[in-house]
């Protein structure tokens, strides 16, 4: 089982390169991002709840968004693995994780990637998707700057529960889509 968190900012392209992981690792890829606005678009109690934290660019509570990936993973089950997109976000995720992964399948996180791509160019990319994304936290810029300050805030201290598991690697986000895919798997393969 091949369990690989993508990790970054929001615009560094996790949610682009998951893709083409999925394919090649035959492993799928779960972005907690997409499961809330399906809740959202479905309107459902979750949604509801998800609704406020996303329109502010702020973090759905961890015990809500934990408890929407267990039951995701529980309704999803693969014995390949899977990609983690945009979770965990919080050092308690993370612990989080650490323990479901080893209760429902006593394995562990195979390996960490983070996505490095410097904070303006992330707001230029975001402002870029808002124009076809139809998500309206890509649309105002002062929503995506909070979610970047949320990342500083809240996420980006997660690098360290991960790089004392010897499970951290960091790649530059900035380049062709391809090029950041082959420095993926370079990395992936590693750890096969
Ligand atoms: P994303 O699609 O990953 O950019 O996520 C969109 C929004 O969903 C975020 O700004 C948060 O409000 C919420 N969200 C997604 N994943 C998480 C998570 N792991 N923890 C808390 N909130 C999350």
């Amino acid at each position: 089982m091949l369990n690989i968190v993508l990790f970054g900012p929001p615009g560094c392209g996790k949610g682009t390169q998951a893709q083409f992981l999925e394919e090649k690792y035959q492993t799928p890829q779960i972005s907690t991002g997409d499961l809330f606005r399906f809740n959202l678009k479905q309107e459902t109690e979750l949604g509801q709840l998800a609704k406020t934290f996303m329109d502010n660019g702020q973090l759905v509570p961890d015990e809500v968004t934990t408890n929407m990936l267990c039951e995701h993973l529980d309704n999803h089950p693969n014995p390949h693995g899977y990609i983690f997109d945009g979770y965990p976000r919080t050092t308690t995720q993370a612990q989080k994780l650490d323990v479901i992964l080893a209760e429902k399948y006593n394995k562990e996180v195979s390996i960490t990637v983070a996505l490095v791509v410097d904070d303006e160019l992330l707001v230029q990319r975001l402002l870029e998707r808002g124009k076809t994304s139809g998500r309206a936290d890509d649309v105002d810029e002062s929503i995506i700057r909070n979610r970047i300050k949320e990342y500083y805030a809240k996420t980006a201290a997660v690098a360290e529960h991960y790089k004392a598991q010897g499970k951290w690697v960091e790649i530059d986000g900035v380049g062709t889509i391809e090029d950041i895919t082959a420095k993926l798997c370079a990395a992936i393969n590693d750890v096969l």
